[in-house]
């Protein structure tokens, strides 16, 4: 191929120069994907960026910028533009406690409104005020907003209903830890591990899977499913459950979503984590985050999250602190931070 040839390929001249020049990583990883044809071009530091130089011609780099580019980001520490987004972890219904004070159980009454989701997290519904204000945040500087949702068929391997336990010959009752189980990879393969079951939550296109009420939305946030059940045994569904937004336990091995996919077209550089539950879903998306993009900064907020339980949620902030995951305290803590900017 010639150089013009490639030029051409690569980006549309003075607007691609633009990109780059304005430190836009979003925008020049974009133009890459579209227009050369590369897959995911990690851009979120100077080292990426001079790799990616190294392979085009040093006359092509120089011209599209990319060199110059490399030189700044050294200048500046070796760190881009900040590309910050907001991933909301299973704001649902079936995670959410009643609306209506003494109201527990959907059986107790016929207002939706009021309805107790099946895998209910304490205290979930305080959340919703303090994401609101990240929300309107992240939608006035027109900044990336996620909302995962887990989306299981009725066969998923998370419900207990579908493990028999072999010493009573009947169906496992929820809540039921450490249960051995194993999934096939491929003909060769086969994964152990311990499983938590639970009672039947976010069951497709019902009540229970919506996004609660008590959460703002602008009609612009970005959906990630998972636990779809998308599988290799369409008898039980997926056959390893996903915390994590990004995908099952094994990152991705069975399973995965859009997420990765997503953060690294749209060059987003820092990743603030909220939602339920903080010892569940939201810490495994935090951790995964972490080593899908080891240069992202990774943020949570106490006030936008709630647990399941306490020694579970201990333990998973112990190891986001010590993967370098930075854990403040209110909103207005984390809005008066550098990770606001
Ligand atoms: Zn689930």
């Amino acid at each position: 191929m010639n150089q013009m040839n490639q030029m051409n390929q690569i980006g549309s001249g003075a607007k691609f120069i633009q990109a780059v020049r304005s430190n836009n990583l979003a925008e020049v990883a974009k133009k890459l994907t579209e227009q050369h044809g590369l897959r995911n071009p990690h851009l979120s530091n100077a080292n990426q960026v001079d790799a990616l130089t190294g392979q085009l011609p040093v006359d092509i780099a120089a011209s599209l910028g990319l060199t110059e580019m490399v030189a700044l980001l050294k200048r500046h520490g070796g760190h881009p533009k900040t590309v910050s987004a907001l991933m909301i972890v299973d704001p649902q219904n079936d995670f959410c406690e009643a609306r209506e004070p003494g109201l527990r159980k959907p059986h107790l009454t016929n207002n939706p409104s009021s309805l107790a989701g099946t895998l209910a997290v304490k205290d979930s519904n305080s959340i919703f005020p303090h994401i609101n204000r990240l929300h309107d945040s992240f939608t006035a500087k027109n900044q990336t907003i996620f909302i995962s949702q887990d989306w299981h068929p009725v066969n998923h391997v998370s419900f207990a209903r579908n493990h028999i336990d072999s010493k009573t010959g009947k169906p496992h009752n929820p809540f039921t830890f450490n249960v051995p189980l194993s999934a096939k990879l491929d003909s060769n393969t086969t994964i152990s591990f311990n499983e938590s079951l639970w009672p039947v939550h976010c069951l497709q296109g019902t009540w229970g899977a919506e996004i609660s009420p008590l959460l703002k939305r602008n009609g612009r946030e970005l959906s990630i499913k998972k636990g779809t059940g998308i599988g290799i045994e369409p008898h039980l569904g997926n056959l390893v459950d996903s915390y994590s937004a990004f995908g099952d336990r094994f990152h991705g091995l069975f399973e995965k979503s859009d997420l990765q996919k997503l953060i690294a077209e749209r060059g987003i550089n820092r990743l603030i984590v909220c939602g339920l539950a903080t010892d569940y879903c939201v810490g495994s998306t935090a951790i995964d985050a972490k080593i899908f993009f080891p240069d992202m900064d990774v943020v949570l907020i106490e006030d936008c999250m709630r647990h399941v339980n306490p020694e579970g949620a201990a333990a998973k902030k112990a190891t986001m602190r010590q993967k370098g995951l930075v854990i403040y305290n209110t909103v207005d803590e984390f809005m008066a931070s550098p990770h606001a900017n």
